[in-house]
């Protein structure tokens, strides 16, 4: 993986640069020092490390103009950072790049149950919304697994999904406006607080849009009153291939369950191992499917889909029978990835999407692989919505691993597309999957979308090197004005 190469000159401005940014930001606002930047080096994507030119931690959307507008000005670059969860490395530092912490926009901002939604500032944590609204109810829908940490606004740049996405939608069908400060420092609002709003869908446009083209600073979501109630059906297979065969017979039927996942053996083991949570470990797959709703519609639906599961398969069959098992339930699947960790030193999360009839094709090409390539792979899916987190293990201290499962990791991406599924399902692109973007993508797709980045960040100032196989010159691709023969910014890098 490689990142452009760092602007000596910028490096050579740093006191400088943090002078500047401290007359914005003053106080303990911006962060030079190596020991404090450490913690920033790295997000989710602990792979890749590489601290920052200097943090800063802004609280108001007006110093984030300022910074921006003053990095655009001197032509330095900025990568966004909400809690720094991404597992795509989204949020992976420059060295000659400030990273903007938004992690100071902590508050709920309104609360208006008329309009059913909250306006909280990015850095709330996803959990942090319902923990707002559960007194009275309500909740907010989308669940990424990292919920406890995640910030909104990273939500929103990747636009996450999570267990509950299934019925309830992705971030993006839950987001009703933002505030956004573009690279020149100008403040916009996309959206509101209602459904719809006059012209081009640039909400839509920013939602998943990683940081490149400009940064969030106010969110508006929908919050939806609890269901009645919810239960949950723990069902284990003998073969991934019934459990596989069990989603699509479900949802063939008519039935959107608040949430369907599936996990395969040595993921259930691990959960098993680490939260106790009651797990069959005597089948090769598990499905958790919820119910959720009025009683007599969950009680009906919990009947159709035992005898459905019942039709394909299942070997075990148990139904939550209060709120603390169905919690529990849930409990093994969420604590998969960290339940990984104790298996292996190192484990590298891969998120691709395929359409539901491929998956047990899919499986069964990841077996062969890891065979192949001698690690081991653990899978949780998303099943309901054929979204992959094949999890992949290794050991980075021994030399060539981790090149070994990236090389594995990108193999089953290629496969994802292959069979006509998509790169990512809801950690982003980030570094991570940057170079597979043209397996998907022809150059003309890849040049389209690189004029709406030039279109709000014609100096590629904003999370380079992310997402974009290779950075064009705007002016390559019709945006920039040449004046008299000469291109500004010769120095826009290209990698
Ligand atoms: C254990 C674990 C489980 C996870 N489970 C899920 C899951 O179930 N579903 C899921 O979708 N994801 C999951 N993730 C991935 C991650 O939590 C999400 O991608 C999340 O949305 C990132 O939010 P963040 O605040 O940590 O953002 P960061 O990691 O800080 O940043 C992510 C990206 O957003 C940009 N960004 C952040 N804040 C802003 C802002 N205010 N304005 C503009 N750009 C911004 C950054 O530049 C970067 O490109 C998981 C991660 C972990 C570690």
């Amino acid at each position: 993986m490689q990142m452009p190469d760092p602007d000596q000159t910028i490096l050579a401005r740093r006191e400088e640069i943090a002078n500047h940014l401290r007359t914005i930001v003053p106080g303990e606002g911006v962060v030079v020092s190596p020991q404090e930047l450490r913690v920033y080096e790295s997000d989710g994507l602990t792979a890749y490390r590489q601290p920052p030119l200097l943090a800063i931690l802004p609280e108001t959307a007006q110093q984030v103009s300022e910074i921006l507008a003053y990095c655009h000005a001197e032509g330095i670059k900025v990568v966004p950072r909400g809690s720094g969860t991404s597992l795509s490395g989204g949020a992976l530092p420059l060295a000659d790049g400030i990273l903007l912490c938004m992690g100071k926009f902590n508050r709920v901002l309104d609360v208006d149950y008329d309009n059913r939604c909250v306006v909280v500032q990015p850095g709330v944590t996803n959990l942090g919304i319902t923990k707002a609204v559960e007194q009275d109810s309500f909740y907010y829908a989308p669940d990424p697994s990292s919920q406890i940490a995640c910030s909104i606004g990273g939500n929103v740049a990747e636009n996450a999904g999570g267990v509950h996405c299934l019925k309830y939608g992705l971030t993006t069908n839950n987001l009703l406006g933002i505030e956004m400060v573009l690279i020149d420092g100008s403040i916009l609002r996309f959206g509101g607080k209602h459904l719809d709003s006059p012209g081009y869908d640039l909400l839509g446009l920013m939602t998943g849009s990683e940081g490149l083209l400009g940064v969030v600073t106010e969110v508006t979501v929908r919050i939806l009153p609890k269901p009645e109630t919810a239960r949950a059906l723990l069902l284990g297979f003998p073969s991934s291939e019934q459990a596989g065969d069990c989603v699509a017979a479900i949802i063939s039927e008519g039935i959107i369950p608040g949430g369907m996942e599936m996990m395969d053996k040595p993921a259930i083991e691990a959960a098993e191992a680490f939260v106790q949570a009651g797990y069959p470990l005597d089948v090769e797959a598990l499905l958790i499917v919820e119910l959720d709703g009025p009683q007599a519609e969950v009680d009906h639906l919990i009947g159709r889909v035992s005898e459905i599961s019942g039709n394909c398969g299942a070997q075990t069959s148990r139904t939550s029978q209060n709120e603390e098992e169905r919690q529990l339930f849930w409990a093994g699947r969420k604590a998969a990835f960290p339940a990984i960790g104790r298996l292996s030193p190192d484990y590298y999360c891969m998120d691709g999407t395929i359409p539901r009839n491929k998956l047990p094709h899919v499986l069964r090409r990841m077996r062969e692989m890891s065979t192949d390539y001698g690690l081991r792979v653990a899978n949780v899916f998303h099943a309901g919505d054929g979204n992959l987190h094949p999890l992949i293990m290794y050991d980075a201290n021994n030399p060539g691993e981790l090149e070994r499962a990236e090389d594995f990791g990108s193999d089953i991406l290629r496969l994802c597309v292959e069979v006509g599924g998509v790169l990512t399902g809801e950690h982003g692109v980030g570094v991570e999957k940057r170079d597979l973007m043209s397996e998907m993508f022809t150059e003309i797709d890849l040049k389209q979308q690189l004029r709406v980045k030039c279109a709000f960040d014609s100096k590629a100032l904003l999370n380079p090197g992310k997402v974009f196989p290779e950075l064009h010159r705007c002016a390559e691709l019709g945006r920039m004005h040449i004046h008299k023969g000469k291109l500004p910014f010769p120095d826009i890098p290209r990698f």
